[in-house]
This record gives structure tokens, sequence and C-alpha cells, in this order.
């Protein structure tokens, strides 16, 4: 009976060992040693595709809510100054990272601020300069795919430097990606060149403007740039609708996850469906839990601009 006993025991405690064994192993491979944090999607999605499962990405602001009206708690800080690389937009709604860098808080050499890879544009509309008073850079320099291009090889070679022995896995995933997002540009530009007309109306926000600079789009939209405003004035409402009747617009635009009021207003006035065109500044919690990526909003932007545009 004892001899029982005892080759139970044993096997029991072979296999708690085993399986202890297992688990470590399995946690020490998954666990990436090199750390990511990013403000909004954009940045959390290039970080992602580049850096694969060399690294632990966290983004800061919450999945479904708005990108622009994001501010850091101590432990968003904390989290950043332990990240081997930051990730940022640098822009308006960025303004709070320029705080902590003016105060040594953060290591100038592990951030990545993507308004620094690209020639940047004035905010607002081409329509409306006089109304600005001071110069403020659109911040929404990925809506141009040859931003993005530019973004994700300078996004590569930031990571080699802060990290060579993944290398090799950096360069394949931004060459793959670079041709994902060149074709997405060739399927745009064919879209585009057979299209019935070369006006998108934006009954909202306007994050667009590197978009349509790039495809020689003209456009009209209720706010410049990502305005606070979220009251679009009487005349304002006026004009744009004027404009969907004077040239027969089809489908009048509204981003993501911003309300849709306006836009019913003016859809409702001109007969006249609503598209969404998805500039990624974020993604609801339910397509972030889906792994929804950037590119996949792209696709789904070709098909609003099919409509759109016709
Ligand atoms: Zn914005």
């Amino acid at each position: 009976m004892k001899k029982v006993i005892f080759a139970v025991f044993s096997i029991i405690t072979l296999a708690t060992i085993l399986i202890f064994f297992i688990i470590a192993q399995k946690n020490t491979a998954i666990k990436p040693d090199f750390s990511i944090v990013t403000t909004n999607f954009i940045s959390y999605d290039l970080a992602r595709t580049i850096a694969g499962d060399t690294a632990e990405i966290k983004m800061l602001i919450s999945p479904g809510s708005d990108a622009h009206s994001f501010a850091p708690t101590p432990g968003d800080i904390i989290a950043i100054k332990n990240a081997n690389l930051f990730i940022y937009t640098g822009g308006e709604s960025d303004e709070w990272v320029e705080n902590l860098l003016k105060n040594n808080e953060i290591d100038q050499n592990k951030i990545f601020r993507l308004m620094d890879n690209v020639e940047l544009k004035t905010e607002g509309l081409t329509t409306e300069t006089t109304e600005i008073s001071e110069t403020e850079y659109d911040e929404h320099v990925w809506t141009s795919i040859k931003n993005t291009i530019k973004i994700t090889d300078n996004l590569k070679a930031k990571l080699i430097s802060l990290n060579p022995k993944d290398a090799k896995t950096y360069k394949q995933n931004a060459a793959t990606y670079v041709e994902k997002l060149q074709n997405i540009d060739t399927q745009i530009t064919d879209i585009i060149g057979s299209a019935k007309r070369r006006e998108l109306i934006f009954a909202d926000r306007f994050p667009f403007r590197y978009f349509t600079d790039e495809y020689n789009l003209d456009y009209a939209a209720a706010f410049p740039g990502c305005s606070e405003q979220t009251e679009a004035s009487s005349q304002t409402i006026a004009q744009l609708i004027d404009k969907v009747k004077q040239d027969n617009i089809p489908a009048i635009l509204k981003i993501e996850l911003t309300s849709d009021n306006l836009a019913k207003t003016i859809a409702d006035a001109t007969d006249t469906k609503i598209l969404t065109l998805n500039a990624g500044h974020n993604i609801s919690a339910e397509d972030f839990a889906n792994g929804i990526t950037y590119l996949d909003l792209l696709t789904a932007n070709l098909e609003t601009l099919k409509e759109a545009l016709n």
C-alpha cells in the first residue's frame, strides 16, 4: 500500500514540475523584452504592424474615445517613461507631450513623432484661411497614403536603431506593409480616375486635408480640421445644403466616432445618403477586440469613395 501511495505521489510531483516548466518556458517565449507605448489608434496600428510579436504594445487612448480630448493619467506617464519607444502624432491633440519633453521627463531618443516625418500642411479649409489667426499645422498626416509609407520606413529605421536584434523582422514587416499601402494607393487613383466627380462633402470635422490634396480632390466641410466646435452655424449648414444640391452630390460624408446629427440634417434636406470615411483616429471597442487594422479601414474607405464620387 505504501508503495502505491509513494508511486502516485511521485507521479503527481513529477507532473506538477513538468507543468511548471512548460508554463515557465511559454511565458519567457511569449513575453518580448521591447515595449512600445502609443497615443492614438494609427500609431498603435503602425507599431503593431511593423514590430509584430517583437514588442509589447500599449495604446493609451481607450478604444471608442475621442482622440482629441485625451489627457494622460500619472500611470500613463509612468508607462511612457518605462517604454523603450513612445509613438505620438505631435499636433494639437498631443500638446501635453511637448510639456513632458520640455521638462525632460521623456528621453528624446525614445520618441517617434509622426509629424516629424512629412511635409506639413496648415489646418483649415482653403476657403477660410482668413479666419485663422495663428499657423496651426494639421496633425492628420497619415491620411495621405504616401505619408504613411514615409512614416513606415522611418519607424522601421527607428526600431532597428533601438532594437537591432529584430532588424530582420522590422524590414520584412515594413516591406510587406508598404506593398499593401501602394496597392490601396493604386486602387484610390483608379477609383478617382474613372469617377464622375472629384468632390467630397463632409458634414463633420475635416481631418482629410493631406488626403484630398494628394489626390487633387475638391472638398467642403462643416468645420476646419478637427475643430472642437460641434455645432455648425446655420450659414454653414445652408452653404453645405446648397453645394450638395448644386453639384448633385450622391452621398455626404462623416468621419468615425462622431455624432451624425449634422449629417442627418443635411441628408434630410437634400435626399442623399450618409457614408463614413474613416480617418483612423480611433476605432470602437468592439472593432479593437476583433483586431481591425488601419488597412481594413482603408479597404472600407475604397467602397465609400466609389459611392461618394459617382
Ligand atoms: Zn482629428
